[in-house]
């Protein structure tokens, strides 16, 4: 099964991805790992999208569709994805929903948390206590924010009109919050 775990940064889909792929042995596709990882390891993709990433803005379309791509085969070995940070535009939602047809496997849920936006800023100053990511930042995280609101919530009707969007409470603790999850999936 695919799925997309949605919402903004800081509303805990990282953390509710890595539990998922514990649980039902499902490949976690988050392009944001995927790019941090190209950076460590000072790749010529690394070096083009640091900045970039730092500033809290969106790399481009092309870019992580590819990296997406690339990791399909994967996923469909392991009985599903779940696309964490990814898609992010209307162009990569519809990229992906080309390549997963391709497949006969399209997405079949899209897990939207929903966390309200002072907690968002408290969760990321913890991270960045926690992490150190150089994107956790007040600067950064308003543009990251920003960039949701303006790109990335359109996703929210492109899924609606689907009738793939579930809407499920990001707050409180990991444990009650993958509880919802699970109920929505299963
Ligand atoms: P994340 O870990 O998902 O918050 O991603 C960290 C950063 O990587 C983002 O702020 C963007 O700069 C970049 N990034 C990750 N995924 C995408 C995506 N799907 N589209 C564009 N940029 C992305």
């Amino acid at each position: 099964m695919n799925i997309i775990l949605f919402g903004p940064p800081g509303a805990g889909k990282g953390t509710q991805a890595k539990r998922l792929v514990a649980e039902r042995g499902w490949l976690q596709l988050s392009t944001g790992d995927m790019l941090r990882a190209a950076r460590a390891a000072g790749t010529a993709l690394g070096k083009r999208v640091a900045d970039i990433m730092d500033r809290g803005d969106l790399v481009s379309d092309e870019i992580v569709i590819a990296l997406i791509e690339e990791c399909l085969p994967d996923a469909q070995a392991a009985g599903g994805a779940i696309f964490d940070g990814f898609p992010r535009t209307v162009a990569q939602a519809e990229a992906l929903d080309a390549l997963l047809e391709q497949r006969g496997a399209p997405i079949a849920r899209v897990v939207r948390l929903v966390v309200d936006q002072d907690e968002l800023v408290e969760r990321m100053n913890k991270r960045a206590r926690e992490e150190g990511r150089a994107d956790d930042t007040v600067e950064a995280f308003k543009i990251r924010l920003k960039n949701y609101n303006d790109q990335t919530a359109a996703l929210i009707p492109y899924y609606q009109a689907q009738g793939k969007m579930a809407d499920v409470d990001g707050g409180g603790s990991v444990e009650i919050v993958a509880a919802r999850i699970a109920a929505v999936l299963d």
